[in-house]
């Protein structure tokens, strides 16, 4: 119990229940600051101290709360520093309760495995997949760290959502205390994440814990990383709400985890991506590709994307928030409903992916989809499930490849206009959805109709977007 208990660290994001109690009395606060000070300052015992001892231990830790979260170091306790100590924040200590935790506990190895052990009844199986997935992305996008899902047996990360006692020494407290813990890298119980389901958790609601962000954050600690005292970072001890759409770790995050684990080096980026975000509602917008992916609408620009679907309109966001291993700046995109695999174009390469992961062996050259060398590169791809035909176009031509025999259509390349009577022009991306084909030609997008064979509305490249 000892050994494990070394490696234990303990985390959970605290919350009053009720915000603001009408009469709190002294004495409440003060085991309220005193059960703080134990949890997350390593306030011990009192052993036999002589009441002034006790007394200058309690300031000494309310001295170096306060020093953490950047108050005015009075060692004794105001009501700035009793209303932080009641934020929502998360369970592990701000201070070192832990020789192991000192020496920076990492794992061994880059190629991590997670395995999703039950879900919370809050959210969708699919929600709490992408949500889990997303948190891991996180840390992949700027490490070595590779994150594969595995069904049974041992990974190094179990995830479990559990109430009360559930199978270590401790156990969650119900409703509104602590939400979740996670333990440091290490054999066993290590790096493991256990959620509390008494909690409600959510998938983008902000009525809830969001489970994104509470992951992202434990699977911080999973990796071996303590608090900062940066309110920026992911890893600062107080809960907060952030967009799940558009997160980024802070440069703090980012340096610490590089302390343990280096930059991603799998990355070859021609450059860094764009921190200027696209205007969504420029008129002159011309995207660079679009796709389907699972039902939803991708739409493609420079390092950014918006992801459209009956529910939701958001983005910009960065590619590489989405898709770690994916350039920016792509020619082409397309999903190929029947095999689910997503296709990005750029240059003479090609990535597939499943959902967001890529596929090994990727990215391969433009001649593995069936492409004569001759081409080096594409303007827009489409995959037309009626007829199991993909589509490549290169400006106002169009190569038909036939998935099912896997050979390219004779008389490839044709000129756009003759499968598509009224299309003019450079096509410049293109996908289809709902019985149309939308193919995109600098500012302008054709509505095409499939059954009647006739364009029948000239938009803007943002007709889709959140505009
Ligand atoms: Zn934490
Ligand atoms: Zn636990």
């Amino acid at each position: 119990m000892k050994t494990h208990y070394k490696f234990c660290i303990v985390i959970g994001l605290m919350m009053t229940v009720n915000s603001s109690p009408i009469s709190r009395g002294v004495e409440e606060d003060d085991a309220f600051v005193e059960s703080y000070l134990k949890k997350f300052y390593n306030l011990t015992e009192q052993t036999g101290t002589a009441s002034h001892g006790r007394f200058s231990q309690m300031s000494l830790k309310i001295a170096e709360m306060q020093k953490f979260f950047g108050l005015t170091v009075t060692g004794t306790m105001d009501s700035e520093t009793l209303n932080v100590m009641k934020k929502p924040r998360c369970g592990v200590p701000d201070v070192a309760q832990y020789s192991t935790f000192r020496e920076g506990l990492k794992w061994k190895t880059n190629e991590l495995t997670y395995r999703i052990e039950n879900y919370t009844p809050d959210m969708t199986a699919a929600e709490v997949d992408d949500s889990i997935h997303r948190a891991l992305q996180v840390w992949a996008r700027v490490t070595p760290l590779r994150f594969t899902r595995i069904h049974s047996g041992p990974a190094h990360i179990m995830i479990s959502f559990g109430r009360g006692y559930h199978g270590d020494f401790f156990p969650f407290d119900g409703p509104h205390g602590t939400l979740a813990h996670a333990f440091a890298p290490s054999a066993g119980i290590g790096g493991d994440a256990h959620f509390d389901d008494d909690e409600y958790f959510t998938f983008r609601s902000t009525n809830g814990y969001i489970l994104f962000l509470v992951a992202a954050h434990e699977f911080g600690h999973s990796l071996g990383l303590s608090h900062s005292s940066d309110s920026d970072a992911l890893m600062y001890p107080t809960y907060s709400y952030r967009d799940p759409n558009s997160f980024i770790l802070s440069k703090d995050d980012v340096s610490g985890i590089h302390s343990l684990y280096g930059s991603n080096t799998r990355l070859k980026r021609p450059h860094k991506p764009d921190l200027k975000p696209p205007v969504t509602c420029d008129p002159n917008l011309v995207l660079d590709a679009v796709t389907t992916l699972r039902g939803e609408r991708f739409f493609f620009k420079n390092s950014f994307f918006w992801r459209v679907s009956t529910a939701y309109k958001t983005g910009p966001h960065l590619i590489q928030s989405f898709w770690p291993d994916a350039p920016d700046y792509i020619d082409a995109a397309y999903e190929n409903t029947a095999q689910d695999q997503l296709f990005f174009f750029k240059g003479q390469k090609v990535w597939v992916f499943k959902a967001t992961d890529i596929v090994q062996g990727y990215p391969k050259s433009l001649s593995s989809v069936g492409l004569p060398s001759t081409v080096k590169k594409i303007s827009a791809a489409l995959y037309d499930p009626d007829t199991g035909k993909t589509l490549f176009f290169v400006d106002n031509k169009y190569y038909s490849y036939d998935e099912k025999r896997k050979v390219m259509d004779k008389g490839s390349p044709k000129l756009v206009g003759k499968r598509f009577p009224g299309v003019t022009g450079k096509i410049t991306a293109a996908f289809q959805y709902r019985g149309f084909t939308y193919l995109f030609s600098g500012t302008r997008m054709f509505e095409y109709s499939n059954s009647s064979k006739k364009v029948l509305r000239e938009l803007n490249n943002n007709y889709f977007l959140p505009c």
